[in-house]
């Protein structure tokens, strides 16, 4: 029997309308071509764009479509000229974020052997690990609140032990899946600072005692300085990462980085009940409206919805068409005759999205 899942959809500010409206076609195809589901999009307006024109950046309305849809997806939002009176951006993701308490940032870096990118990698070696950011508390805890005086600012980290738990939950049964999928060894590596912070050797203690729960899992800690050598110097040893939200933060751009750029870098933001896919990057508003934007990153967060949603509801056929995307996108990043200047090609954001329907129904 078919299920049908509504999907609220965020088109975001700058490039995000572009990049959104190729992956909902593939997204839709895939549906039509599926006896197993079927998706529905309801539009979210949200965003700077909206805020600019309504005075309002996330309205009730959309809060509530979000709240009501099966997934999320989300393109990128924000402007840089659009404030609010104290001078900080309109981010409806993050406000989203703790809405929902999508507690779980994750973030897959992938390079195939092979794949061209920053790094050579030693013959036989590939890139295959996942970031799990904690997303809604960290450094993040006093954002638009931090105390600002003439000689001094002062922001709070807070890290909590209902939402650590949860977290490294996530992060082993993660870890759990990769392994039995034949994706990773089944490794757990916390990343913190508890040689200089009481808050992260409490992270970490709790991080110990989840890991003494999966025996048939291997566990770890690297400090995050160490782990930005080591994911430039031998990014492939990694499995799952989980970390605390700000270093979660620059780390993912590093794990970008490696990839080839922020264009193939996707991402979930995911709670006990709600997930929003949404690429890393921005609405990068330096490029909006020329046809130029990468649109692979979006497509690889939808794979990630497909992935996750098969997974959460048991509808195999839903996650190996989340594979089949992934792998479509691979293919054409591979292939390099329909990239995106980004990423060293030529192509337009259509090209590069067709190239990618073309994989899945044509070659
Ligand atoms: P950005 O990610 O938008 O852009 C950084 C650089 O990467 C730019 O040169 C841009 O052209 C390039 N780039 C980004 N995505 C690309 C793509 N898909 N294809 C080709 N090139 C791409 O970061 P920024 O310039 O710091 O921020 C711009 C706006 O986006 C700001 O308003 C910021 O607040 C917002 N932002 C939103 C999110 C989000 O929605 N999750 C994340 C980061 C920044």
């Amino acid at each position: 029997m078919t299920k049908t899942f509504s999907i609220a959809v965020f088109h975001g500010d700058g490039i995000g309308p572009e990049i959104m409206a190729p992956t909902l076609e593939i997204l839709q195809r895939m549906s039509d071509a599926s006896t197993a589901y079927a998706l529905r999009f309801e539009d979210a307006p949200a965003g700077a764009a909206h805020y600019a024109r309504t005075g309002e950046s996330l309205p009730e309305t959309s809060m509530e479509t979000a709240r009501n849809a099966d997934a999320i997806l989300l393109s990128a939002m924000g402007l840089p000229d659009v404030r609010y009176a104290d001078g900080t951006e309109i981010s409806p993701q993050i406000d989203l974020r703790k809405a929902l308490k999508l507690f779980a940032g994750v973030r897959p870096v992938r390079v195939k052997a092979g794949q061209k990118g920053p790094l050579t990698l030693p013959p036989g070696r590939e890139i295959d690990f996942v970031l799990i950011r904690e997303s809604t508390e960290g450094l993040f805890h006093t954002q638009g609140r931090g105390e600002v005086s003439e000689n001094e600012a002062r922001e709070t980290l807070l890290v909590t032990r209902e939402v650590s738990e949860k977290l490294f939950a996530f992060a082993f049964a993660l870890a759990r899946t990769r392994k039995e999928t034949g994706r990773g060894p089944g490794r757990v590596t916390c990343v913190d600072k508890a040689n200089v912070f009481r808050a992260f050797a409490f992270f970490r203690k709790l991080f110990d005692a989840e890991a003494s729960r999966h025996p048939d899992l291997a566990a770890d800690h690297v400090y995050v300085d160490a782990t930005a050598l080591w994911m430039v110097q031998k990014p492939w040893d990694f499995d799952v990462l989980v970390t605390e939200n700000m270093f979660g933060d620059i780390l993912s751009d590093l794990g970008a980085g490696l990839m080839g750029g922020l264009g193939l870098a996707p991402s979930a933001d995911i709670g006990l009940e709600h997930a929003v896919f949404q690429p890393c990057h921005g609405s990068a508003p330096d490029i909006a409206g020329q046809g130029l934007a990468n649109p692979l990153a979006m497509i690889l967060s939808g794979a990630m919805m497909l992935d996750w949603l098969g997974i959460k509801h048991d509808i195999p056929a839903m996650t190996r068409d989340g594979t089949r995307l992934r792998e479509a996108v691979e293919d054409v990043v591979a292939r390099g005759d329909a990239t995106t200047r980004d990423i060293g090609g030529t192509a337009s954001t259509d090209t590069a999205a067709r190239a990618v329907l073309d994989t899945m129904f044509v070659a």
